[in-house]
């Protein structure tokens, strides 16, 4: 068949159809309000490339490897557009789109010649562990005229080098992946958006929608900072809301008849976008799509003229197993009749209530002049205007001296975080990534606040105080006496320039090249801990969407940049640079990062070493940026491996090592201790040849104590000196003394004088430190130091 109908298709049908198609088709059956269309079957597509012989000339041309990829890929691509599509399937195709005409409803000047959207349905796109969505091509506003081309588009899509070298790192064949392409009505949404029928993280039974004005891609893509609206889904009314700014939205130009973003005009911008009534129609809708699918759903829907259609649905894939369970207890509870039941307390609320929640809890706070509190994270005290990041867009709205706010903070936000005065962000605890950068850079910081992008309006002027954790109301003249308290400090610190002698090592921890100087200034004894990570995501592409889009040599390139200005301010101290250990979500707003699996806690999963082993191009990439560097006689710079549970994890790494060329007898190498595992199996570690092992408390007490280190929820549960964590690390230092292993720290515990106390007494060889921290530690480590001197004469 060269074309099907979406009512004739079902999910069986995925293989003829795609993923997108078979549930477009699944969700006429059930009689959703999915706007009507035809397919152009996976089989079209295959017979367009054997009827034309277009497909053997495709694949061969594939066969290369990444040096010729880009070059192949548009060569396939140049194939599929110049070749005519066979004039029987041409005919068909616009016969279809004819009687689709027929059907049409929202282009009643045009009936015979509607608009439509031509989106791909790649065969394998939403297959689990497959996640294609997004590489393949979408056309907006399609008429008769430009069908075939945009169909041809479509199939083209296939072979972008994006999806191309997709397949070639996960192990898909080139041929074995076919295209379907949906030709449906278009909807000249006015209003549009996403709805999740449950919580995506917790699985609660709360529905979140998030809608802006226009045409729904300005969402998806993430173009448009949408409305949000937590709802209870049995009153269905509101019971929390954040209404953007909805500075610009997506529509058909009518003249043009072209899809493009326009600025919306200055009224509507901070108008809330769906009215009381159409939440009930989003929730009932909700209801019926998760009826049918016996799952949770995240939708994509559009509102035309007060009409209501789906464009597409997916399951939610990111509620945690416990979510799960909980979801499937509270249905059945409700197939029992009892629409409320596991939920008490809850009324049926008027839809208004949800701001006035809201402003109370803000109002609650402000009774001792404090809008907020959360987790000292960097200390210091600054004032300045409040600028609310939402969007990577909105960052250079930060100018110097400003209050960044922000839910959290991601890597490439460094910029604008080096120009704040401060920093505050809703989630996120003692280590996250806004702790961590915001202590390198010497910004005050509080992180964990919950509700600081809600409590904290832009433009106003506050005062941060990064020690005591709060956030209160007014400039710098308000908080002239508080600055003349701490002047005062600094001017009595002692300013001596010279170092203390300690026998154990005091290191620095750095995580931005730029921040060499500073770091190298403090006297520390070399670099503990030099974070790839940032590096890489200042690129601000993933790793494979870099080397897809620049190869592999440029990527090595930044890689050896960086970490050789770090080698050169330090040399010859030693420089121990980790290898990337970012989890998937600070991957996920960079370009490529659509590719990035979506995963509960990605503190969990796909990071580190794992990662790295699994795929071994990118990895092996960072490795020869070592074997460069160690090549051009930068002999101080050292390698460490991160999250390795054990010998395999380490064996495998070092014949990718050899691999590249580097002799791990010659280099000094190391893995962090990070997991009870690696801890409980440091001595088959130390046998694969590794010169030292360093600790990391962060990641180490989070899997000890399996308390999440970015969840603000359990941050006073975070204790690095508990006896749990301390206890591994006291048997690991033991071990690799026998061994000759040398000992390190380089988590934020190596900032604070018990943990410094404790491990000194334990023998530790070296001790890695913030910026900041440095010179405290030192003076630590050279009194414990003494005190033991002393003990063992008297
Ligand atoms: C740690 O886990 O303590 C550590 C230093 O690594 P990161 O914070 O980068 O996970
Ligand atoms: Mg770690």
């Amino acid at each position: 068949m060269t074309v099907l109908w979406i009512g004739d298709v079902r999910s069986a049908d995925i293989d003829t159809v795609g993923g997108k198609a078979a549930s477009l088709g699944e969700l006429t059956e059930a009689g959703l309000p999915v706007p009507p269309g035809f397919v152009v079957t996976a089989e079209t597509y295959r017979t367009f490339l054997e009827t034309t012989g277009i497909g053997s000339e495709i694949f061969d041309a594939l066969a290369v490897d990444d040096d010729g990829l880009a070059e192949a890929a548009e060569r396939a691509r140049e194939l599929v557009v110049e070749t005519p599509v066979p004039e029987a399937v041409r005919e068909e195709i616009l016969a279809a789109y004819g009687d689709l005409g027929g059907l049409a409803d929202t282009e009643p000047d045009d009936q015979s010649e509607p608009f439509v959207a031509v989106r791909s349905s790649a065969t394998a796109e939403d297959l689990p562990d497959a996640s294609f969505a997004g590489q393949y091509e979408t056309i907006l506003n399609v008429t008769e005229e430009d069908l075939l081309d945009r169909v041809k588009e479509c199939w083209a899509s296939l072979f972008s080098e994006r999806a191309v070298h997709y397949r070639n790192t996960h192990g898909f064949d080139h041929d074995d992946v076919d295209v379907a392409v949906v030709v449906q009505q278009m909807v000249d949404a006015d209003k549009s958006g996403v709805m999740f029928t449950r919580h995506p993280s917790t699985g609660d039974r709360q529905m979140i929608v998030e809608s802006a004005w226009g045409l729904g891609e300005a969402v998806v893509s993430g173009m448009v900072s949408p409305d949000h609206y937590e709802i209870d889904p049995e009153t269905a009314t509101i019971v929390d809301s954040t209404i953007a700014d909805k500075k610009q939205q997506m529509i058909k130009d009518p003249e043009t008849g072209e899809t493009a973003l326009q600025p919306v005009g200055d009224e509507r911008r901070t108008e809330r976008v769906v009215t009381d009534a159409e939440i009930e129609r989003l929730v009932e809708l909700g209801r019926r799509v998760e009826d049918h699918y016996g799952e949770p759903q995240d939708v994509e829907w559009a509102l035309v003229e007060g009409e209501l259609f789906m464009l597409q649905s997916r399951p939610i894939t990111t509620i945690s197993e416990a979510g799960d369970s909980e979801t499937v207890q509270e249905t059945d509870a409700t197939q029992g009749g009892d629409e409320t039941a596991g939920r008490p307390g809850q009324t049926a609320v008027d839809g208004g209530g949800d701001q006035q929640v809201t402003e109370a809890d803000a109002d609650s706070e402000t009774d001792d002049g404090v809008l907020v509190r959360g987790v000292s994270a960097s200390p210091g005290t600054a004032s300045g205007e409040v600028r609310l990041i939402t969007k990577l867009d909105h960052l250079d709205q930060v100018t110097e001296g400003d209050v960044l706010v922000s839910t959290m903070t991601t890597p490439d936000m460094v910029p604008a975080m080096q120009r704040a005065a401060a920093i505050v962000t809703d989630e996120g605890g003692m280590t996250s990534h806004s702790a961590i950068v915001s202590r390198e850079m010497g910004v005050p910081a509080i992180v964990g606040t919950r509700t600081a992008t809600d409590v904290l309006k832009p433009g106003q002027q506050v005062t941060v105080d990064g020690e005591m954790g709060t956030v209160t109301e007014g400039g710098p003249e308000e908080d002239e006496a508080a600055a003349e308290e701490y002047d005062p400090v600094e001017s009595v610190r002692p300013q001596t320039p010279v170092k203390p002698m300690t026998a154990t090592e005091v290191k620095v921890n750095l995580s931005i090249p730029e921040a060499a100087e500073r770091a190298a200034a403090t006297g520390a004894d070399g670099v503990g801990l030099l974070r790839m990570e940032h590096m890489v995501i200042s690129l601000g592409k993933t790793p494979e969407q870099y080397i897809a889009d620049h190869g592999e040599n440029a990527f090595i390139d930044e890689l050896v940049d960086g970490v050789r200005t770090v080698a050169e301010a330090f040399y010859p101290r030693p420089v121990r640079a980790r290898t990337l250990d970012a989890p998937t979500d600070e991957f996920r707003d960079l370009q490529g990062g659509s590719d990035e699996p979506h995963e509960h806690n990605p503190m969990l999963g796909y990071r580190g070493i794992r990662r790295s082993l699994d795929k071994p191009a990118p990895f092996r990439c960072e490795l020869r940026a070592f074997k460069r560097l160690f090549d051009a006689g930068y002999d101080n710079v050292e390698l460490m491996l991160p999250l390795v549970n054990d010998a395999e994890d380490v064996e495998r790494a070092k014949l990718l090592m050899e691999e590249v060329g580097i002799d791990p007898a010659k280099s000094r190498w190391g893995v962090m201790v990070e997991t009870p595992a690696s801890a409980l199996l440091i001595e088959e570690i130390a046998a694969e040849g590794i010169d030292f092992v360093s600790f990391g408390t962060n990641d180490l007490t989070q899997y000890t104590l399996a308390v999440d280190r970015n969840n603000e929820h359990v941050v006073d549960r975070f204790d690095e000196l508990h006896p749990g964590v301390l206890s591994l690390i006291e048997t690991t230092i033991e071990t690799c003394r026998e061994l000759g292993v040398d000992t390190s720290i380089c988590g934020q515990a190596a900032s604070k004088s018990d943990m410094v106390d404790f491990l000194v007494e334990q023998g530790i060889s070296s001790i890695s430190a913030n910026i900041d921290a440095v010179r405290d530690v030192q003076h630590e480590v050279k009194r414990v130091e003494q005190k033991l001197l002393l003990d063992s004469v008297r």
